[in-house]
Parts: structure tokens; C-alpha cells; sequence
């Protein structure tokens, strides 16, 4: 990741945060860069995106950290037994539309059961007749 993205990336997190002072991002900036410099942007923008959900206050670095980790232990071993799955493709989990943002949860079938921690995907954004539970 470059600059850019780390502030892309801070841009997307204040915004879950208004109250955070500007100081505090820049500090923040430096960190994640320090950090997460050396990952992709998509891989680190989604592992924030899936901390946000939960996220109470900012997200730690040890949050963070813990989400790029599970995504890619995903992307590494993935399970031939599941990418028959009409709703993720073996991955677990699905990005749905709701009230005007795009969220992450759990797929019901096999996959997601190793994201026990998140929401399940609801019912309208599924398509059930073909799922290998
Ligand atoms: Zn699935």
C-alpha cells in the first residue's frame, strides 16, 4: 500500500468515528502504515471493512491485524468442498446491500461456519435451493 491508500483506509474508518480528532488520524496514518504497509490495499481495506461492522471504538491494530490474518488463511487454504456454494463460492461469507451500504456476513453453509462471530447473511439475499449444509 502506498500513502494514498492509508488514508483512503483512515478516510473510511473516521467515518465510522466522527468524533475522532484529526491529531489523533495522523498518528493513526503512521502507525498503519508502519503496520500494514507491506499488505495489499483490497486485503486490508476488507479486513477493516469487516472490523468496522463490530467496532465499537477505532479499530486497534490488533484488531485489524486479526481480520487480514483470517482472510488470508482463507485465501490459503481453501476448502474444495465447499466452492459448489451458490451464495460464496466456498468463501464463507457474501457482501449483501443494506440501508445504502455494502455489509459483510456469514453464509450459511459449511464455509461460514468458520466465521461463527458474524452475522448470518439474511434470508432474501440467499439462494437456498441449491446450499451444500
Ligand atoms: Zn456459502
Amino acid at each position: 500500500m502506498n500513502k494514498q491508500d492509508i488514508k483512503n483506509l483512515i478516510a473510511l474508518a473516521s467515518g465510522s468515528f466522527p468524533s475522532i480528532q484529526k491529531t489523533d488520524l495522523v498518528q493513526i496514518g503512521k502507525t498503519w502504515e508502519e503496520m500494514f504497509g507491506k499488505y495489499e490495499y483490497q486485503l486490508v481495506r476488507d479486513a477493516l471493512r469487516t472490523v468496522l461492522i463490530y467496532a465499537k471504538f477505532f479499530p486497534s491494530v490488533s484488531e485489524i491485524q486479526e481480520a487480514i490474518n483470517s482472510l488470508r488463511s482463507e485465501q490459503t487454504n481453501p476448502k474444495p468442498i465447499i466452492t459448489d456454494c451458490p451464495n460464496c463460492r466456498g468463501n464463507g461469507y457474501l457482501t449483501i446491500r443494506q440501508d445504502g451500504e455494502e455489509r459483510y456476513c456469514r453464509c450459511p453453509c459449511k464455509a461460514g461456519e468458520r466465521l461463527s462471530g458474524w452475522p448470518t447473511a439474511p434470508g432474501w439475499a440467499l439462494d437456498t435451493s441449491d446450499i451444500p449444509f
